[in-house]
């Protein structure tokens, strides 16, 4: 198709809209993978215009054609928005979540109140939680993961957002030393059995990332037995949860000090914080 005039161009929305949901949304990304292709920014109003150049052209379908095998938009663009900061991502690592971002918010609530100087962020990923709280607030942060490869993406995006996050290859903290004001994870929490039936754009992502054990919970049981070694007196340990974890998480850290569970926008529980630690 020879994408000439924008009513052309716009005649490609449908073509997307089976992936993404709705016109809206296939708006949405066909302005996304357009501005990526004309090298224009992605954020704030795009506006389709023609004519585009034919190698343009052509790299634009070969983009939807792409996103039309539910190939996520976020990797094809290789980059995404987290609190406000951009984030390079691969299949090598989640992709930031909306979710997620409400565990960086009460993060950066309780380290503004409390003047917390130290961090320590496990199952970094692209280390978009470590490195968001890093800029925004100015908390000294180390990125930690199993995963060399997505150390290597956090490095570069902690370079990239001007900060000096220190990435530290570690399965938890088998080889973390010291303690810190806040521990934050997101690890990964869905069921093994669930992961094979994922569907779309999750296949994608890196399993290591998403299979939390039979019971989703294995990391939890893990992080349990690991902090309260690496964490200061009066710290706190905040991670993100399934949203129907929140009673298993709660019992499971009840006696390790005060449990809290905070919902995300959409009223689901997401993110639990343990306070008042008793080391
Ligand atoms: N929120 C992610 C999902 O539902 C899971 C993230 C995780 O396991 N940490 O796909």
């Amino acid at each position: 198709m020879i994408v000439s005039s924008r009513e052309q161009l716009k005649k490609l929305i449908p073509e997307l809209s089976g992936v993404s949901g709705d016109e809206r949304e296939a708006e949405f990304e066909l302005k996304q993978l357009y501005a990526y292709v004309l090298g224009k920014s992605r954020l704030g109003a795009v506006e389709l215009e023609s004519p585009m150049k034919e190698e343009d052209e052509a790299r634009l379908i070969s983009l939807i054609e792409r996103r039309k095998t539910h190939e996520p938009l976020q990797y094809i663009l290789g980059e995404w928005e987290f609190m406000g900061l951009t984030f390079k991502v691969n299949k090598d690592v989640l992709i930031p979540r909306q979710d997620t971002e409400t565990l960086a918010e009460e993060a950066e609530r309780i380290i503004g109140e409390r003047g917390y100087r130290s961090l320590l962020d496990i199952c970094t990923g692209s280390g978009c939680i470590g490195i968001s709280l890093a800029k925004r607030t100015g908390i000294g942060a180390i990125l930690s993961d199993i995963s060399e490869k997505a150390l290597e993406i956090a490095k570069t995006n902690a370079l990239l957002n001007g900060t000096d996050c220190k990435p530290v290859k570690s399965n938890l903290f088998s080889n973390i030393e010291g303690r810190f004001d806040v521990i934050t994870a997101n690890p990964p929490y869905i069921r093994s059995a669930e992961c094979g039936s994922l569907q779309g754009e999750v296949l994608h992502e890196p399993r290591l990332a998403l299979d939390g054990g039979e019971d989703g919970l294995d990391f939890y049981r893990r992080i349990k037995d690991g902090f309260s070694e690496h964490l200061n007196e009066n710290g706190v340990l905040l991670m993100e949860i399934g949203f129907d974890q929140a009673e298993s998480v709660n019992e499971l850290f009840a006696c390790c000090g005060n449990v809290r569970i905070i919902k995300d926008i959409c009223g689901l529980d997401r993110v639990i914080a343990v306070d008042g630690i008793k080391i």
